[in-house]
C-alpha cells in the first residue's frame, strides 16, 4: 500500500528539511569562484562559528561526519601517537576502529553504554598518564546510538585539574544547533560537525571548528593527508574545500542559519529539551507492565536530541519499526552495533514541533500494541501533560 500523507521522520539524522531550505537549495548550478559564492560562503562560516561558539577556523569537506572525524585524525596527529578515547557507545567505537587504521594507538575509557564514560575514570586516566601520552582526548558530546550526553566541561575540568596538556576534541554530530555548545568558552580544541542533523539540511556536509593549540599540532603532525588537509585549504580563496565546492548546500546553509537565529540559539536549545521531556515522559510510561524503558539510565545524562528505547527481553526492536513505518509511515531509528533488534531509536532534534513529537508517540505506542509488545498504556497523555507544563 503506498502510504498516504507526509512521512513522519523520527530519524535522529537525517533529519526533517524544513521547506524553506529545501527552496533555497532548489537552484542550478554557480560558479564557486564568483565574488556573490563567495561573500555568501564567507557569510555562512561567520554565522556558523556564532553557533559552534568559537572564533577557530572552520574547515570544510563535501562528506558526510566519517569525513570530518578522518580530517580530525589526519590534521591533528604522526603515526603511533596516542589518544584518551571516552567510550559511550557505537560512534565512539568507530572513531576508534577508524584512528586505528591510521596507525594511532586509542587507549579506551571504558563505559557501560546506558551511563558513557564517568568523569572519574576519565580523571583517573589522565592522572596517571604523567608521560603525557595522551595526545587528544576524544569525545562524542551526545553518543546517538545511546541517547547519552557527556558533560564535556567536566572533562576540560579534568584535564584542567590534572595538568594534562592533552588537546580535547569533541564530536557534536548530533548535539549541535541542539544542545547546549559552546566551543571556546568550554575549553574544546577541535569540533567535529556535520549538515544533516539540528541544521536540518541534507547529508553531505561536515566540518571542524579548530583552536589555536589545535591548530598549532596540525603544523607538526605527519600523517598523510591531501583531500582534507588544513594547510591546502588555507592556500585556497575560500580556505576550506580541496576540491569543487557544493554550492547548493551553502545558499540552504544560510536558510537554515536563517531559521535558527529567527528563533534563537537559546530556544533552539530549549525547545529540544521541551520536546524531550515529553519523549522521555512517554517512554517512563511504556515502561510499565514491563514494557520497553529509556536505555539511558543517568537522568542527568539523557540527551535532549535523541532517545534510545530498550526492549523488553524476547522483543525484537525491529518488528516495532517495521509496524511504525509500514503501518503508520513513521520513521524510527534503528540499534547500531551490539545494539541491533535490542532498541529504537526516536530522534528528537532539528525542525520539528510538539504535534509532530505526539503523532510519533502516538503510532510508536500504536506500533507497540502492533507488534505484540508489552507496555504500559497512556504515554502520548503523559507527553502530553509534560508539554502543558
Ligand atoms: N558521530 C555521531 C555522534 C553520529 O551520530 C554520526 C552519524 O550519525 C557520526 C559520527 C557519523 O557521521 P556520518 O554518518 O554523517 O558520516
Amino acid at each position: 500500500m503506498t502510504p498516504r500523507g507526509r512521512t513522519f521522520f523520527a530519524n535522529p539524522g537525517p533529519t526533517n528539511i524544513p521547506d524553506s531550505i529545501l527552496r533555497a537549495i532548489d537552484r542550478p548550478s554557480q560558479d564557486f569562484m564568483e565574488e556573490s559564492f563567495i561573500a555568501l560562503f564567507e557569510d555562512c562560516v561567520r554565522r556558523l562559528k556564532r553557533v559552534i561558539g568559537t572564533d577557530g577556523h572552520v574547515f570544510m569537506y563535501a562528506a558526510s561526519g566519517h569525513g570530518a572525524w578522518e580530517a580530525s585524525l589526519v590534521n591533528l596527529f604522526s603515526p603511533g601517537d596516542t589518544l584518551l578515547m571516552l567510550e559511550s557507545g557505537y560512534f565512539s567505537e568507530s572513531w576508534t576502529e577508524m584512528a586505528r587504521k591510521f596507525g594511532l594507538e586509542v587507549v579506551i575509557v571504558p563505559a557501560e553504554w546506558r551511563r558513557g564514560a564517568q568523569i572519574e575514570a576519565v580523571k583517573a586516566a589522565l592522572a596517571a598518564d604523567t608521560a603525557h601520552r595522551f595526545k587528544a582526548v576524544c569525545t562524542v558530546h551526545n553518543e546517538t546510538s545511546t541517547g547519552v550526553t557527556l558533560p564535556i566541561r567536566e572533562v576540560r575540568a579534568a584535564l584542567d585539574e590534572t595538568g594534562h596538556p592533552a588537546l580535547l576534541l569533541s564530536d557534536t554530530i548530533s548535539s549541535l544547533a541542539s544542545l547546549p555548545y559552546a566551543m571556546d568558552a568550554w575549553g574544546i580544541d577541535l569540533t567535529v560537525g556535520g549538515s544533516q542533523k539540528g541544521l536540518m539540511l541534507p547529508t553531505g556536509i561536515s566540518f571542524t571548528a579548530v583552536s589555536e593549540k589545535a591548530m598549532a599540532a596540525h603544523r607538526v603532525a605527519r600523517l598523510p593527508r591531501h583531500y582534507l588537509d588544513w594547510s591546502v585549504m588555507l592556500g585556497r580563496r575560500h580556505r576550506s574545500f580541496v576540491g569543487t565546492i557544493p554550492t547548493q548546500m551553502f545558499h540552504g546553509l544560510a536558510e537554515a542559519l536563517r531559521l535558527i537565529e529567527g528563533e534563537g540559539l537559546e530556544a533552539v536549545w530549549a525547545r529540544h529539551r521541551r520536546l524531550a521531556g515529553a519523549v522521555r515522559a512517554a517512554v517512563r510510561v511504556w515502561s510499565g507492565n514491563q514494557g520497553p524503558e529509556l536505555f539511558c539510565i543517568d537522568p542527568e545524562r539523557c540527551s535532549d536530541s535523541v532517545t534510545a528505547v530498550l526492549m523488553p527481553e524476547g522483543h525484537d526492536a525491529e518488528a516495532v519499526r517495521r509496524a511504525a513505518f509500514g503501518r503508520y509511515n513513521v520513521s524510527l531509528g534503528g540499534g547500531l552495533g551490539r545494539l541491533g533488534g535490542r532498541v529504537f531509536r526516536i530522534g528528537h532534534l532539528g525542525d520539528l514541533n510538539e504535534p509532530m513529537i505526539l503523532g510519533t508517540l502516538a503510532a510508536v505506542e500504536m506500533s507497540l500494541a502492533d507488534a505484540g509488545v508489552p507496555h504500559g498504556r497512556g504515554g502520548v497523555a503523559a507527553a502530553m501533560d509534560a508539554l502543558s507544563l
